[in-house]
């Protein structure tokens, strides 16, 4: 993996700048910081700036694990083209059967889970997200997780920081959507950055040229071409976005 931001590489961001490009962003560790609650997990206020200036510029979409209406309250003021949830679900397959899956699972779990303390379980209408951030022994309780979860029918479990996730079998992935709203858009290509295992089906879509793969963190086996160092530096990512199409060509501060 190479480091987007390196002079070497900003020829790489420059031609999909130049591009026909869809933008894409994940939402927790990638566009707002990784917190022991996630349900305060915000964006910085410089972030959120340097969006904003991004989104009327490119066309950008964020795509988020969190149930939609979670992250678009999170995003809420930002011209965007789109806020995927679910992993992918949503907004076109947040239906019946995924639904139905989900309130079969949730007795299950909250059986195979009873008594295990730190462990959230997370009803997102159409996936589930378990938690085990707060617990003590988290080997442990992952493993509890796995097992509980393979009396599941129909789920896929997709890893994370400190979390199961837990997706209707077949159902589209962020890779899928990605792919669906660079079509919408008539992009020629997409950029992605994103943190976490989920995100991998997004950098598998990779192909030369198409698809600029960004991860935060570089990762021995990730999918991605490319990283950034930090959460921190997905900042700086925004502002190389913005000169890349600035009508002047010089950097402008928020
Ligand atoms: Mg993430």
């Amino acid at each position: 993996m190479r480091d987007i931001l390196a002079r070497a590489n900003r020829g790489v961001l420059r031609d999909f700048a130049s591009s026909r490009v869809l933008v894409a962003f994940d939402y927790d560790g990638t566009l707002a910081p990784i917190v022991a609650d996630p349900a305060r997990a915000a964006m910085r206020a410089r972030t959120r700036a340097l969006l904003g200036r991004v989104a009327r510029l490119y066309p950008v979409i964020v795509v988020s694990g969190r149930a939609r209406a979670d992250v678009e309250q999170r995003v809420a003021g930002v011209p965007l083209g789109e806020v995927v949830g679910n992993h992918g679900l949503e907004p076109w397959h947040g239906g019946r059967r995924a639904a139905g899956a989900v309130r079969r699972w949730l007795p299950v779990l909250a059986h195979g889970l009873a008594g295990l303390r730190g462990v959230v379980v997370e009803d997102k209408i159409f996936s589930v997200a378990v938690h085990y951030r707060r617990a003590r022994a988290k080997p442990q309780a992952r493993a509890a997780i796995l097992a509980a979860s393979a009396a599941l029918d129909d789920a896929r479990l997709i890893g994370g920081r400190q979390v199961v996730n837990l997706v209707p079998r077949g159902a589209p992935h962020k890779g899928l959507a990605v792919e669906r709203l660079r079509a919408r858009c008539s992009c020629d290509s997409a950029l992605y950055v994103g943190d976490d295992e989920t995100d991998e089906d997004v950098f598998a879509l990779a192909r030369a040229g198409r698809l600029l793969a960004i991860r935060v963190g570089a990762r021995r086996g990730s999918a991605a071409a490319y990283f950034v160092k930090s959460q921190r530096a997905v900042d700086a990512l925004l502002r190389v976005l913005i000169d890349e199409r600035s009508p002047t060509g010089r950097p402008r501060r928020p």
